[in-house]
């Protein structure tokens, strides 16, 4: 950006919870079935008809507000967020505004210049809207299957200071949720949305500049490119004296910038006012605490705890990219006990090319239990690497153990070292004259009788006992 501006983002985050029902009904929270197949007078908005809490919206919800540090109060209340829009059936969303259940947490992201903590404003819970999906042909028709799903939004302060720090701070916000099981991290599907409010002010200045907000841009890699762009044209506003205005701004894939979609003065007054069909929201020490107990090592520890395995950082940085990786790696290093870095190698050259992610499920074509089985093999030298890839191959979609497919193969490896000393002789003995030569200087022989017994072996004597043994039979 133009030297002496200082950009400021701060971004809020909507992410469902995964629960099997609504957050104030009985209705069912599964995406991608019929439309409007999935609802019930509550989430309608009829008439008459009494939100009840969902429990365990309220347990992922803590779960999520501990794993970023917030403090979670005991008491907080629902509002309503009153506006109308097609997709709102009862004309207002139940939201948390004046009483959040939880304020004040963090979240650290390692970013390339070093580690950065970056403040969490408060995470409260509310209900989604429904879909509205619009025609070719300039027709619209709304989905109310969504509507009344939990959410957590998770407002962070303005202190990001660049796209590059905006997108490692979502990453980090969507693996924390990913590894504690609160939300399945989908940009695309919408399960995880993000609003990201960007200004710019002279560097140094106290005081904040006049932001915009960018709405729901469903990849990381177009949010960094929305906000740089934002960051270009309020930048060359302010270079020119001109103010930037409040105001709620789109991104268009297509043309590559934000533009308008409605300035402060057509921005909605919600008139929030405390839902009186809900009691205030209750929270037990218990809850919090059991929540707190529960939670599972999270990303970042992880890959901290990697690093002391002698993984590198990018090994690191790969094994923890979805929860079911993470677990598949720890359960197979748990089993095996042997070197993690070789471990770590072999689920990144050959495991990981088979697994098919879906949210927070994960097919995998091997079992941990496969896994610490085959390198268990090449450390006791019954067969090579290369033949572990081999093996891998053919158990990969299959619960067959490793040793089966090996003991079929005929692919153990002759590492006897008698059976190898009987062997060597005999090549030694049938190529008296190279023998001679070789004791006469010609070194570069030793390559031809390694060569041969490799070849009379068909492949499947370990070289390094080979190379001992020649040594010493022509020592
Ligand atoms: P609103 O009620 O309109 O959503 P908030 O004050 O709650 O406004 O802030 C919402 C988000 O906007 C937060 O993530 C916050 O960090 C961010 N934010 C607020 N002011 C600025 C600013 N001047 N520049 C960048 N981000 C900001
Ligand atoms: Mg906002
Ligand atoms: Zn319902």
């Amino acid at each position: 950006m133009a030297s002496g501006y200082e950009a400021v983002i701060g971004l809020e985050v909507h992410a469902q919870l995964l629960t099997r029902t609504k957050l104030f009904c009985g209705c069912a929270t599964s995406f991608g079935d019929s439309p409007n197949t999935h609802v019930c007078p509550v989430c309608l908005g009829l008439p008459g008809a009494l939100p009840v809490m969902n429990a365990e919206a309220a347990r992922l919800a803590v779960r999520v507000a501990v794993a970023l540090g917030l403090d979670v109060h005991e008491e907080s209340t629902f509002e309503r967020k009153n506006y109308f829009y097609p997709d709102l059936p009862k004309g207002y969303q139940i939201s948390q505004y004046a009483r959040p259940f939880s304020t004040g947490g963090r979240l650290d992201l390692d970013l390339p210049g070093g580690a950065r903590r970056a403040e969490i404003q408060r995470v409260h819970l509310e209900e989604d809207a429904g879909k509205s999906v619009h025609g070719a042909g300039g027709e619209s028709i709304v989905d109310l299957n969504r509507a009344g799903t939990p959410l957590v939004e998770i407002v962070g302060a303005p202190d990001l200071r660049s796209p590059e720090e905006a997108s490692a701070y979502l990453r980090a916000l969507r693996d924390v949720l990913m590894f504690v099981g609160a939300n399945d991290g989908n940009l695309e599907e919408g399960s995880f949305r993000c609003d990201a409010n960007v200004s710019v002010r002279r560097a140094g200045a106290a005081a904040l500049g006049t932001r915009c907000e960018i709405k729901n841009v469903n990849s990381f890699r177009f949010v960094e490119r929305a906000i740089a762009f934002e960051i270009a044209r309020q930048t060359e506003l302010v270079d020119a004296g001109r103010p930037v205005v409040q105001e709620t701004r789109g991104w268009s894939e297509r043309d590559e910038r934000t533009y308008s979609l409605r300035s402060k003065e057509e921005a909605h007054d919600y008139r929030y006012f405390p839902d009186p069909d809900l009691p205030p929201l209750v929270l037990s020490r218990e809850l919090v605490e059991g929540e707190r107990a529960a939670l599972p090592e999270l990303p970042r520890a992880k890959q901290a705890r990697y690093l002391g395995l002698g993984l590198t950082p990018y090994d690191a940085k790969v094994l923890t990219a979805h929860p079911a990786i993470a677990r598949l790696f720890d359960d197979a290093q748990a089993a095996y006990g042997g070197d993690a870095k070789r471990l770590a190698n072999f689920v990144q050259t050959e495991a990981l090319s088979g697994v098919v992610l879906r949210g927070l499920e994960a097919e995998l074509p091997a079992s941990s239990a496969q896994l610490a089985e085959l390198m268990k093999l090449v450390d006791a030298g019954t067969i090579s690497g290369k033949q572990a890839k081999e093996v891998y191959a053919a158990m990969a979609g299959t619960a067959r153990a490793p040793a089966e497919i090996v003991a079929e193969r005929g692919m153990a490896v002759i590492s006897h070292e008698g059976e190898i000393t009987r062997l060597c002789e005999r090549v030694l003995a049938d190529n008296a004259k190279s023998v001679e030569s070789y004791r006469a200087g010609k070194s570069a022989l030793f390559g031809f009788f390694v060569g041969a017994v490799m070849k009379a072996t068909r492949g499947s004597a370990s070289p390094e006992v080979v190379q001992r043994v020649l040594k010493r039979l022509l020592g």
